[in-house]
């Protein structure tokens, strides 16, 4: 049941996100597309409608000018021909100002022209070809206008008032195209500018619904992690328990729990105590291990190494022997022994090779080891000892077995045989001389070392 909840709770959860990452993608893609529209219309209002607007003030501002000029002349009157320096001045002017006209024209053609090639959407194909024509018509009538202009400079004073009045009549036209021109011009560039502002906030509509998209899914997204967190630590922490709770068990050992204030602190806890287990139970095992270890290489009656470590220790210093390092053994064998069992009983036969192990033991180096090799036989091992060395700590041994005294127990004496690593020596060789110095040794008349 609870499977089959978390089942379908996963499912919505993934379904949800699938609805909330689809929402951002498409909110993503929509701000791309029209912040490259944006970026379009802008291109087109700074090369397009702002140099045509400028270039029509300027036509306006000629048009001013002639229109000052023209004022002048009809303040004149008759008396403009008599003046040949203002005559000359205004002949000038105006052509100057037709001249300057028709390249500000010829530049806003070219420039409607360019705004025509660019196929704007917000701007018709009619709105351009409507203005490029009203520029063609105020091109011709300039150029017409001047014409009559230099007609009636031509004409004498007598002619003036027909002459005049038709040039004030079309220049007055000429201000009410460039007028009219100007109108258009300003009605195309607001539609451009107010449908980049109406796209402007649009966009910024967008940007905000992509932050408040962008909220709710990183809480949504932060939300949804530290659930999982929690539960896979909710999961680890049953595992801890579980392996402390198998410790417990195991050790028969119970470590109180801490009061914790929090999931975590309580995973530490738990943690903790679980290492600190872990590495008790450990440590056990490894002492374990080697009072094993130990007991197996030992001689369950005197406590001596047993003939399996001879094994190992003779191979080992056979091959430290190889290698330079000297060491001897003394082959030790009880004078007698069979007499002891015999007149005083098995029991204290034991009790007397446990005192001899004792005393041998007591007397060796840390370094040196004493092997049982069977009955009331023994080996001393003296490692990094040459023989003459260890012919000397044998003669001690021996002196002191001798004076060993004890209540209860009889004395003895011991024969020992000494000898050293000779190069080229392997075990059975070293071994066979000392035991054939030991027969010598019992031979010669017992309680002696003999070396060799
Ligand atoms: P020798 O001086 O020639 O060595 O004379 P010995 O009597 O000691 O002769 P031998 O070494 O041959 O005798 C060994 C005896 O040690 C034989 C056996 O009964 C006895 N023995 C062997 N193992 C044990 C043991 O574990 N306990 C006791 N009490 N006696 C043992
Ligand atoms: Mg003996
Ligand atoms: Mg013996």
């Amino acid at each position: 049941m609870k499977h089959w909840i978390d089942k379908s709770m996963s499912r919505s959860i993934s379904s949800f996100s699938f609805f909330f990452l689809s929402v951002l993608f498409i909110v993503i893609v929509y701000s791309v597309v029209k912040l490259d529209e944006i970026g379009r219309h802008m291109r087109e209002v700074v090369e397009v409608d702002l140099p045509l607007s400028e270039v029509i003030a300027d036509a306006e501002m000629l048009q001013l000018k002639q229109h000052l000029l023209m004022e002048v002349i009809r303040r004149e009157g008759v008396e403009f021909f008599e003046n040949d320096a203002l005559k000359k001045e205004s002949l000038d002017g105006l052509n100057e100002y037709n001249e300057h006209f028709s390249i500000l024209l010829e530049k806003a053609k070219g420039t409607v022209q360019k705004g025509l090639s660019m196929k704007r959407s917000e701007v018709s194909e009619e709105d351009h070809k409507e203005l490029l024509s009203l520029i063609q018509e105020l091109h011709h009538d300039r150029n017409h206008f001047n014409e009559l202009a230099n007609h009636f400079f031509e004409q004498g004073h007598q002619t003036f008032i027909n002459h005049w009045q038709e040039l004030e009549r079309k220049d007055q036209e000429l201000d009410e195209q460039a007028y009219q021109l100007l109108k258009d011009v300003n009605r195309l560039t607001t539609k451009v500018s107010s449908e980049v502002v109406s796209q402007g906030k649009e966009f910024l509509i967008v940007n905000m619904a992509l932050v408040v998209a962008a909220f709710f899914i990183g809480i949504y997204l932060a939300y949804n992690i530290l659930r999982m967190f929690r539960h896979k630590m909710a999961r680890v922490r049953s595992h801890v328990d579980m392996l402390q709770r198998s410790i417990d068990d195991d050790i028969g050992n119970d470590l109180p729990g801490q009061g914790v204030s929090d999931s975590f602190t309580d995973l530490e806890q738990g943690l903790k105590n679980l290492v600190v287990q872990h590495s008790k139970k450990m440590r056990d095992h490894f002492e374990l291990e080697k009072e094993l270890i130990e007991l197996a290489t030992r001689d369950k009656l005197t406590g001596a190494y047993n003939r399996h470590k001879w094994d190992e220790q003779a191979h080992q210093s056979l091959s430290f022997g190889k290698r330079g390092n000297p060491f001897s053994m003394a082959m030790l064998d009880v004078d007698f022994f069979k007499k002891i069992n015999d007149s005083q009983g098995h029991d204290i036969g034991d009790l007397v090779l446990q005192q001899l192990v004792k005393q041998i033991q007591e007397t060796i180096a840390e370094t040196d080891m004493l092997f049982r090799l069977g009955g009331e036989e023994f080996v001393v091992l003296f490692k990094g000892t040459p023989g003459e060395q260890a012919k000397q700590s044998a003669e001690r041994l021996r002196e002191l077995i001798e004076q060993m005294q004890h209540d209860k127990l009889p004395n003895i004496t011991v024969s020992i045989g000494v000898t050293e690593y000779r190069a080229g020596d392997d075990i059975d060789n070293i071994v066979k001389r000392a035991d054939t110095l030991l027969y010598k040794a019992k031979h010669e008349g017992r309680n002696q070392v003999v070396s060799g």
